[in-house]
């Protein structure tokens, strides 16, 4: 159980981070919600938090782009809730293209929000942590931050240097009660993979068809998408007593991909 705790979720107003969100909810911690969207959608998702598990959420509008914006999300969850006791690094973003013709801007925004946006909320969530002894931080990283496909230049980069600041803060944490881990699933059906399809076509001249069996299916062994819910409940997994020895880990949820 995960009352009297409060979770922040980066990019939890969609997909992987909001199906995590709600898990924790059920859990019966209070929710920090962060990423971006339409306003009314992104309140009846606040809403309907509070009201099916009877937990209290805020949502948070920071850009993981802006280091100060992180700052101030992390500092507002302690004056509302009095803590960050669980902290999930998950806001993240896609661009498909040879590396010759990958815009500069895309890569930073990537190397921004998909890994520098963790360093800097762990920064300040952190003393937090320590100074009441127990902790959890887990990163999204992905199937990609053990292997690497072509186009995906920046998102690969990232997704390996998540897994590598997972392993140091894991070290530096230890004495702590604070454990790191990350999950590293394959395929999720959300809609970040959805909007990947077209230039994925394009960059490869397929179907959207073939896109989905030959590009994406073709690595994950099961032939089946992996589901929110999924990384969810693993998420739950690591925040549990049973999970308290698990540290550094980067685990994978990919249908096998990592296997081959
Ligand atoms: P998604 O597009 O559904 O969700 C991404 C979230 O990040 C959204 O809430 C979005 O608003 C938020 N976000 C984007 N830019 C932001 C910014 N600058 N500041 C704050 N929030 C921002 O995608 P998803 O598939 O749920 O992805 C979540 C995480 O899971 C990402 O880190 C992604 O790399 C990782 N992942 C996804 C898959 C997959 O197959 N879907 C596989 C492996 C890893």
């Amino acid at each position: 159980t995960l009352k009297t705790k409060t979770a922040l979720v980066t990019g939890s107003t969609s997909g992987i981070g909001l199906a995590i969100a709600r898990a924790f909810a059920a859990e019966g911690a209070d929710i920090i919600l962060n990423g971006f969207g339409n306003a009314e959608a992104i309140e009846r998702e606040r809403g309907a938090i509070e009201k099916d598990f009877g937990v209290r959420a805020h949502y948070s509008g920071a850009d993981m782009t802006k280091p100060a914006e992180i700052d101030a999300m992390v500092e507002e969850a302690h004056e509302r809730f009095g803590s960050v006791d669980v902290l999930v690094n998950n806001a993240g973003i896609q661009f498909v293209s040879p590396i010759e013709e990958f815009p500069g801007e895309k890569w930073e925004q990537i190397i921004a929000i998909n890994l520098s946006s963790a360093f800097y909320a762990m920064k300040a969530a952190i003393p937090g942590m320590k100074a009441r002894g127990w902790g959890r931080i887990i990163n999204t990283a992905s199937a990609h931050s053990l292997v690497a496909s072509p186009f995906k230049s920046a998102y690969v980069a990232a997704k390996h240097g998540i897994a590598g600041l997972t392993k140091t803060a894991a070290l530096e944490l230890a004495p702590h009660k604070i454990t790191v881990n990350c999950i590293s699933p394959g395929y999720v059906w959300t809609p970040l993979v959805e909007a990947q399809i077209p230039d994925t076509m394009k960059a490869r001249g397929l179907t959207k068809e073939q896109v989905i069996e030959d590009v994406l299916l073709k690595a994950q062994p099961t032939k089946e998408f992996v589901t929110v819910e999924q990384v969810a409940a693993l998420a739950v997994f690591l925040c549990s007593d049973a999970a308290s020895q698990m540290t550094g880990a980067n685990l994978a949820m990919d249908g096998g991909w990592t296997a081959q």
